[in-house]
């Protein structure tokens, strides 16, 4: 493309991940001729390292028991989910049976399929997808959007569009951003995601008059070892410790902090505000047995977990004794004496009166108390960000007094508090908010 080419399409998608990916492809089965603009040298973005269980809660009502983020977004999941199994579907993207995800329910589908097949949809309604570019601005005209300005290899081109959807995949990959909207040790949290979800949609969103959706701490993330390097894709699978819900963890002061059984997204958004940003995760020889093994989702790969972390240099340990537990703890920095205190407390507690246990311990709750231990330090990974533009159940950007800016809609995890603290999917929230969006456009 030459310097400030223009092109004339009906939508323009920012992002070419989950959300945009599903959008582009809705609307050019519907006629309509897409851009998609996608900064990375392929479309796909964390979609393309997930598991692929398009998942959700059951109910609006589960879901707003699991969240306290807006119930009217909430909603949105909720009412577009069949849609879009139906959709994929009948695409004929291949797909397992449904099964028990979580608290909820979803289809593992192949991700790389609808990817692929979303790009060839979007080609062959005259359309294109182009990579490796960046947008520089969402333009405005008449109280409206007009398209957008992309800068690439070749200069810029203006694209040009009545509809434009933001679906850059959050913030995650800034840190500046992370400390100022999770919490100052988010900084240098670790990274379970594409590496470029930097917080583009937000800022080209506020820019075109958007507004921020407001404070939101909270995350889509996982306890994972310390310190392992993710080196390779694979690794955000490998290193993360799905089953800290049966195990105990605890702080540097040897004190429990969490219910552990809630869920290990929530026990790492809680980790990475204990003093170091890091916890023990004990656990004993039933759960590793039992769990830790174990896939944690049907479908998924059977690891060992513990010593894949430990071969990789992670901080940890396998103990016989108490003492040799102490010891552990004391060489990673924890209190020692106080971490065995904290775990022979629990020990009692579930023994004999589960319900005094502080924080409580709601399920999951048998004694630790089959040798060998196994101890590592956990640190939380962020995944992505539920803070976000500032959006109602159509999917559209609303300015700062709640007025939709014409043609601009937001899907996925740019989308500003639909989760708070808990998490009912993803990939269902990407693509139940294009499908929304593109509803909303006419698509
Ligand atoms: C290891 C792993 C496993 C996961 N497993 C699951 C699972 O099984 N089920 C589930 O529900 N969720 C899962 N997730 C989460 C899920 O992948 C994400 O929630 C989902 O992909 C978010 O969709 P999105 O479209 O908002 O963002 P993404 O899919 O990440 O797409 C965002 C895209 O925008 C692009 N982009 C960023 N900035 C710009 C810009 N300035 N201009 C143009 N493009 C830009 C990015 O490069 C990326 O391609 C997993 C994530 C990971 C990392």
């Amino acid at each position: 493309m030459n310097t400030r080419e223009c092109l004339d399409c009906d939508l323009v998608v920012v992002g070419g991940g989950m959300a945009g990916m599903t959008a582009a492809a809705r609307a050019a089965g519907k006629g309509a001729k897409v851009v998609v603009v996608e900064k990375a040298a392929d479309i796909g973005g964390s979609a393309a390292l997930s598991g692929g269980y398009v998942w959700t809660a059951t109910s609006l009502a589960q879901m707003n028991l699991h969240d306290d983020g807006d119930p009217r977004l909430h909603a949105v999941i909720i009412e577009e989910y069949p849609e879009v199994l139906a959709w994929m579907r009948a695409r004929g993207i291949s797909m397992r049976p449904p099964q028990k995800v979580l608290y909820g329910r979803g289809c593992q589908i192949d991700m790389q399929d609808h990817l692929r097949k979303a790009v060839t949809e979007v080609e062959a309604a005259g359309g294109i997808v182009v990579r490796d570019t960046g947008t520089r601005e969402i333009l405005r005209e008449n109280g409206g959007v007009a398209g957008v300005v992309t800068v690439h290899a070749d200069g810029e081109t203006e694209l040009r569009a009545a509809s434009v959807l933001i679906a850059t995949g959050g913030f995650q990959g800034d840190p500046e951003l992370r400390a100022r909207h999770i919490h100052p040790a988010a900084r240098v949290m670790g990274l379970r995601s594409n590496l470029t979800s930097s917080g583009a949609g937000l800022s080209l969103g506020i820019a075109a008059g958007g507004a921020w959706a407001g404070p939101n701490t909270g995350y889509y993330g996982h306890l994972v070892a310390t310190p392992v390097p993710f080196r390779t894709d694979s690794d955000f699978v490998k290193y993360t410790q799905y089953h800290s819900i049966h195990g105990v963890l605890l702080n540097c002061a040897g004190k429990r902090f969490v219910d552990e059984s809630d869920d290990d997204h929530a026990s790492s958004q809680l980790t990475l505000r204990q003093p170091g940003a890091s916890a023990l995760l004990v656990w004993d020889q039933r759960v590793q047995d039992d769990h830790a093994v174990v896939p944690p989702v049907a479908g998924a790969e059977p690891l060992d977990r513990f010593q894949i972390a430990i071969d990789a240099g992670a901080r940890g340990g396998r103990a016989v004794t108490l003492e040799e537990i102490a010891g552990i703890a004391d060489r990673l920095g924890f209190d020692g004496a106080a971490c065995v205190a904290g775990l022979s407390a629990f020990n009692r507690q579930m023994s004999a009166e589960p319900e005094r246990a502080v924080p409580p311990r709601e399920a999951h709750d048998r004694p630790l108390d089959r040798a060998p231990y196994y101890v590592l330090e956990v640190v939380s990974a962020i995944t992505f960000t539920f803070g976000g533009l500032l959006a109602d159940a159509k999917a559209r950007v609303l300015d700062p007094f709640g007025e939709p800016i014409g043609g601009l809609y937001v899907a996925g995890a740019d989308v500003g508090n639909v989760f708070r603290r808990g998490y009912s999917g993803g990939l269902a929230l990407a693509s139940t908010f294009a499908f929304r969006a593109m509803r909303t456009a006419g698509y």
